[in-house]
C-alpha cells in the first residue's frame, strides 16, 4: 500500500470520527422536553418534513415567546394549563 493511500485512509477516518464525535456531543447538548432554551417557555411542535425524514428522534419546535426555532430532544412534556371554568355565583345578596 502506497503512502497516499495510507494518507487518505488516515485523514477521512479521522474526519469520519470526528463527524461521529460532533454528533453525540450536539445531541447531548441539545435540551430534551418542550421548552425553549432562550426563556424556558414552552415551545410548539412544528411539522418538518424534512427534519421528520432526516432526524426522526427530534422535535422540531417553535416558541411563541421570543420567536426560537430548532431541535429538540424529545422528553417530557409540560403539562398542559388547565382553565377552569369561571363558577357562577349563585348567592344573591
Ligand atoms: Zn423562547
Amino acid at each position: 500500500m502506497s503512502d497516499a493511500v495510507i494518507f487518505a485512509v488516515i485523514f477521512v477516518g479521522f474526519f469520519v470520527l470526528r463527524l461521529v464525535a460532533a454528533t453525540i456531543v450536539f445531541f447531548f447538548i441539545l435540551p430534551d422536553g418542550d421548552r425553549c432554551p432562550n426563556c424556558d417557555a414552552v415551545t410548539l411542535r412544528v411539522r418538518s418534513k424534512g427534519w421528520k425524514v432526516i432526524m426522526p428522534w427530534f422535535r422540531t419546535s417553535w416558541c411563541y415567546e421570543c420567536g426560537w426555532h430548532g431541535l429538540l430532544r424529545r422528553g417530557p412534556l409540560s403539562p398542559s394549563p388547565t382553565v377552569e371554568p369561571r363558577r357562577q355565583d349563585t348567592k344573591k345578596t
